[in-house]
């Protein structure tokens, strides 16, 4: 048995090494953080090899977080990383068998003919239209504010954030700052354009524009392995150490490993909500259901030599009723500098997810042969590729689905109840890197304050971007 720590964390994913980089800025404060692999950054895995970098997990995030902006400010890392601004990068969504650019910005991409005149006005029906009752797909939702003509470039959103379904996802899941603007405002255009008048107002003479992608020259890597840095080895971090068990005892949370058991005046669970879901079961307070949907994808990174080019940007992605074999591509040697070997260009093909998770049992040769023959019918692709890789990601990214929202009130009443219990991590309110360091804060904060989390209080309207 172990000295009580003041904290023990569950998971060294970005969430777990977040609140553990907020700790050690309270002195005094004792924590010990548990990772049941040998290394820490759970979903983050940059791959290296021959020259070409590619990512198995997360390729980047947006610079438009200020907890993300303020976490690479205290690293120092705000001098090493590298930025990809959208505003250059322009992204492509397939419709009808080829590339089609899409616009930034809400005006640009009603001018756009992305859509006919007729289905443009039909979005703006979404001015008088009663919000639907009940939990909505994101497709019922859209279908009934906006028309069916958008489905496939939101489709192409969600398959590039969640590679998801949007016949399942639920509005109130994944958009539940929109969804509280409808409720609000009884439009979502309407509530938009209010929302932004008033930060017109409070921003009046701010330069405004879009964000920029950030990643590192090694790759996302080095955001785990800076903040794994500072960690005292010895005394704060513990790798190759499973949690099998968690208990309150006396006042104490108890966590039981294979081979030890340690006490905490807090609890932090930063895990993805299945592996969370599993240790709060012992609690006895059981949760409106027992795991979510995972959507599994494998990225097959793609190098080409002379002869072979990308259209200019960030890369594309493929709504479903396109059937192609690849979800999209990301044009990775493009967006950032060191990606590829000089006049090799490199591009990172994603397949699998939500909808197809028997492409995953396919072997690496199958996967390979499939996205090269997909990608060529897009792209200018000629000769062998000089490199090729299948990635294949430990975990999937969680779906919010039917019940997540009532899975999500649960989580926050047992965090009211249980003195010192904080449930954070991987699609607790939102899928992306900067929500889970804007929500690893938020707990770190309630942790100095000596304050229990209810989760966050009023959704946030997130920009969409392709
Ligand atoms: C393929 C893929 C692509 C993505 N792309 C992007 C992107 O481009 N941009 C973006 O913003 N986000 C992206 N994401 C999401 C992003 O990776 C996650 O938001 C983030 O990494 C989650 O961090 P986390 O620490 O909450 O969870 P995780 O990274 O899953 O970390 C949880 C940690 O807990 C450990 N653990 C689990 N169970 C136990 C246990 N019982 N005992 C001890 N340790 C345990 C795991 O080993 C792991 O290290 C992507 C995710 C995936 C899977």
């Amino acid at each position: 048995m172990k000295t009580t720590q003041d904290t023990l964390i569950i998971g060294a994913g970005l969430s777990g090494l977040t609140v553990a980089w907020k700790l050690r800025q309270m002195p005094g404060h004792s924590f010990l953080l548990i990772e049941q692999s040998a290394t820490t950054g759970g979903a983050i895995r940059s791959h290296s090899e021959n020259g070409f970098l590619a990512e198995c997990g997360p390729h980047g995030f947006l610079d438009n977080c200020p907890e993300s902006k303020t976490l690479l400010k205290e690293t120092g890392l705000d001098q090493e990383c590298l930025k990809a601004p959208l505003s250059k990068f322009v992204r492509y969504v397939c419709m009808n068998g080829s590339l089609r650019l899409i616009p930034q910005s809400p005006a640009k991409i009603l001018a756009a003919p992305l859509i006919s005149p007729l289905q443009k006005l039909r979005v703006l029906a979404d001015l008088w239209k009663k919000p639907l009752a009940g939990e909505p797909t994101v497709s019922e939702w859209v279908r009934h504010r906006f028309g069916k003509a958008l489905l496939p470039y939101v489709d192409a959103v969600f398959t590039g954030t969640y590679a998801g379904d949007l016949e399942r996802l639920v509005i109130d899941g994944v958009m539940p700052g929109v969804r509280q603007l409808e409720k609000e405002h009884g439009s979502v255009i309407r509530g938009l354009l209010k929302k932004k008048k008033a930060a017109d107002k409070k921003n009046s003479g701010k330069k405004k524009g879009l964000p920029a992608m950030t990643s590192f020259p090694q790759g996302m890597t080095r955001l785990a392995e800076r903040l794994t840095e500072e960690l005292n080895s010895d005394k704060e971090l513990l790798t190759n150490c499973p949690v099998s068990s968690i208990s309150r005892k006396n006042g104490c949370w108890q966590v039981e490993t294979a081979g030890d058991t340690f006490l905490g005046r807090n609890l932090v669970l930063a895990l993805p909500v299945n592996r969370a879901l599993a240790l709060l079961a012992s609690l006895g307070d059981p949760p409106p259901q027992a795991e979510i949907a995972e959507a599994r994808i494998v990225t097959i990174g793609l190098g080409f030599g002379k002869g072979a080019s990308l259209p200019p940007g960030f890369g594309y992605l493929s709504p479903e009723q396109e059937q192609r074999f690849c979800l999209g591509a990301l044009f990775s040697s493009n967006m950032f500098p060191g990606r590829a070997p000089a006049d090799h260009i490199l591009l990172e093909a994603l397949v699998g997810g939500r909808r197809h998770p028997e492409r995953l049992e396919l072997d690496d040769e199958t996967l390979i042969k499939e996205a090269v023959r997909d990608l060529r019918e897009l792209l200018d692709l000629p000769g062998e590729p000089a490199y090729a890789r299948v990635l294949r990601p430990r975990g999937g990214i969680p779906q919010l689905e039917a019940g997540y929202p009532a899975l999500l009130q649960w989580r926050n009443a047992l965090m009211q109840k249980e003195k010192g219990l904080y449930v954070t991590g991987f699609g607790w309110e939102g899928i992306g890197l900067n929500d889970m360091i804007k929500t690893a804060f938020r707990v770190s904060e309630a942790i100095k304050q000596g304050e229990q989390d209810g989760g966050e209080e009023s959704a946030e309207v997130k920009k969409v971007y392709f």
